[in-house]
This record gives C-alpha cells, structure tokens and sequence, in this order.
C-alpha cells in the first residue's frame, strides 16, 4: 500500500497553441493545423510529466477547448459547433475577477457528442510509456445546455436527459475501452450549486441535489469493479487563476457529494484557509461502502492557481493530518484543481502559461515526493524491491 496521487486533468497549454486557438476562430490556420499543435503540445505534457514520476498521465487535455465544451465545440470562440446548439447560451460561472465563461444553447433535439474523450485516450495511448487517466464532463454541467426554464418544441427536458446520459455512459464507457485506467467528472458545478449569484439564475435554483441525482444515473450503469476507477472531481473554479465559488460553504457539498457512487474523489483542499474541516467532513460523509466500493478520498495539497510552489514537507504534513480524519487505506492526494481547464489560460497570476507550464510540474514533483514522505510517515509506504 501506498498513498496514490492523481492529478485532475489540464496543464497551461503553451501559448502558441493558444495563439493557434485563435487562428482557427481568425479563420487564418484549418482544423488540422491545431491539431498539429495540439499533438505537440500533448507529447511535450506526457513525457514531462512521466519525468516527474506521476504513475497515471494525461495529454494536459491540450486537445481541448475546455474540460466541460470539448464534446461539443472545438474551440471556446465556438467555432465547429456541433449540432442544435447556438452559442448564446447560460453562464456556467462568473469568477471573482469579474471575468465569465459561457455555455452554449441548445435549440433543438436531438443532443449529440461530436467528440468523444477516447479520441484523446487513443492518442495519448500511442506517446505514453506510464498508465494513462482521462477526464470527462458531468452530465450535471451539460444540463445547463437545455433553457433553464422553458421547454424546447419537440424536445422535451427528459427526452435530452435521456439522451444526455446516453452520451455520458458512451464517453466513459469508451475511455476505459480505450485504455484508460481512471476516468474521473469534473464536478465543478456542485459547489457553485449553492452560490445564489443574482447575476446567473441557475445558482439560485438549488439544483446540488438534482445534480448528484443526475450524476448518479450514468455512474449507477456502471459496476462496483468499473467504479473503483471512476472519480468525481470538485472544486470551487479554476480559470484565468481566479476561483468561482470559493465563498459558497465547503458542507453544503461535502454533506452530500459522498452520495455520488464513485470509487474515489479528487477534492480541492490547499487553498482552503480551514484545511482541518474539510478533512474532517470528508471523513465524516465518505463511505466504506457505496454501493460496493469504497471511497478513495484524494485530498488537494497543491494551489495550481498559486505560483509559489508548495513544498515536499508542506504536502506531507497537509496528508499526515488528513489521516486523522479519513482513513489511511482510502487517502489520496491530488492537485485542486486542474492547472487550465479553458483552453485560452494566460495564467495572469504566474505571467504566462509557458512559464506556468514549468511551474505546474515542479507542483505536480512536489506533490509526489510529498506523498512518499507521508507514506513513510503514516507506515504504508511500499517496500522498495531492490
Ligand atoms: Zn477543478
């Protein structure tokens, strides 16, 4: 036994891959092109990262317009949008710096993926020499699609629900077929769930529990053996090193996000200026048994929106406590959040995502030799075989 690390999904993609975003919206560049710097940019994600000893690896999803638009628009500007959506459509979040980030519409029936996570899996199978992990998108988020309030002619709310669960099954179903060891949600909705910001009505519909319950119907098709490698990420927002609803109270989610029958959760934590709490609560409210798995609790020990640059010690002491409250056999560490989860990321806190992007691995070394340390100290870390 050990404590197993995992990272959430993105790394700041390099800015000429930003640039080449761009070009594509300017019409300047074609799709194959930024695929071309989107490959790139992913080898250069992979092999860094395998220098760094993380066991599973992504591409850094440079692939991506964003962690939540990927399966249906090659970039957030919404240039090859797919079918029956507009791009007018809610704000998903309105982060602290003012800044927003919006979803598209969708206008009619029926709802469709145009793009699958396993394309990214397939890929990054071909470069990688360690396991590879993929995040995917929670149908919770992807419900913010259909009108909040109105129902669409000849689309009703269930019919896309229906046919949204389909898709989310498929994508997961494909990663694992793909090769993916672990496929984790990003749940980032949940906490903002609670947030009741005027400006952006679904906030204040109390919709955390309708979520968890939607969540729940694609991981319930799943069994407790695929379960075990299937994650819920949450956190308060990470975009544009600013957060979204870091102010909305940590309980609120963490009483009830434990109902989510996943195998494990990756769980912002560092940034949280009462750390001892959220572990206690996530020792409180994780099960030992949901529905057949336990629950693998990996606790956020590094601030990717911080570019300071966490120490080994701080991490392992930040894991040495969590392990008063939760388990040892089901402690984790992870990053809180992922390090880019839009595609256009200048990283304004760190000066530029290049210099971001050398900044995200020395955290992410940080974090893996933190949690060596942690194990030793705890007594589970693995016997060396040589
Ligand atoms: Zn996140």
């Amino acid at each position: 036994m050990t404590i197993p690390t995992e990272l959430v999904g993105s790394l700041p993609r390099p800015m000429k891959l930003q640039e080449a975003y761009q070009d594509l919206d300017d019409g300047k560049i074609t799709f194959e092109d930024l695929q071309a710097e989107q490959d790139k940019a992913a080898e250069d994600s992979i092999r860094r990262l395998e220098e760094t000893g993380q066991d599973l690896v992504s591409d850094g999803e440079q692939r991506e317009s964003s962690f939540a638009t990927y399966p249906i628009t090659d970039t957030l500007a919404g240039t090859g949008l797919a079918d029956n959506l507009a791009g007018d459509g809610q704000f998903f979040a309105i982060f602290d710096d003012g800044h927003h980030r919006q979803l598209p519409r969708l206008t009619g029936g029926p709802f469709r993926y145009k793009t699958f996570a396993s394309e990214f899996v397939e890929k990054n199978k071909q470069i990688a020499t360690h396991d590879v992990k993929q995040a995917v998108i929670a149908p919770s988020m992807l419900m913010l699609l259909y009108p909040l309030e109105e129902e669409l002619e000849g689309y009703s709310r269930e019919q896309f629900l229906d046919d949204l669960c389909d898709e989310v099954e498929k994508d997961i179903r494909q990663c694992f077929d793909a090769g993916a060891k672990r496929v984790s949600i990003d749940f980032t909705e949940g906490r903002l769930a609670n947030k009741n910001d005027s400006r952006n009505p679904w906030t204040n519909k109390d919709m955390l529990q309708e979520f968890i319950d939607l969540n729940n119907r694609v991981i319930d098709r799943f069994s407790p053996e695929e379960r075990k490698n299937i994650g819920i990420h949450t956190c308060p927002g990470g975009d544009c090193d600013s957060v979204h609803s870091k102010e909305v109270p940590y309980e609120k989610l963490l009483s009830k996000m434990f109902q989510l029958n996943a195998g494990y959760f990756l769980i912002q934590c560092a940034s949280e200026d009462d750390k001892e709490s959220v572990y206690k609560l996530c020792g409180e409210y994780s099960r030992e048994d949901a529905d057949g798995v336990p629950q693998v609790c990996f606790m956020g020990v590094i601030n990717p929106l911080d570019p300071e640059v966490e120490t080994p010690e701080q991490v392992r002491d930040d894991l040495v406590a969590a392990a008063k409250y939760i388990p040892v056999e089901r402690l984790g560490a992870t990053d809180d959040c992922g390090f880019s989860p839009f595609s256009r990321d200048e990283k304004p806190k760190h000066g530029s995502p290049d210099f971001a992007r050398d900044i995200a691995m020395q955290k992410i070394s940080a974090r893996l030799q933190g949690a060596q340390m942690a194990a030793q100290e705890l007594g589970v870390a693995e016997k060396s075989s040589v």
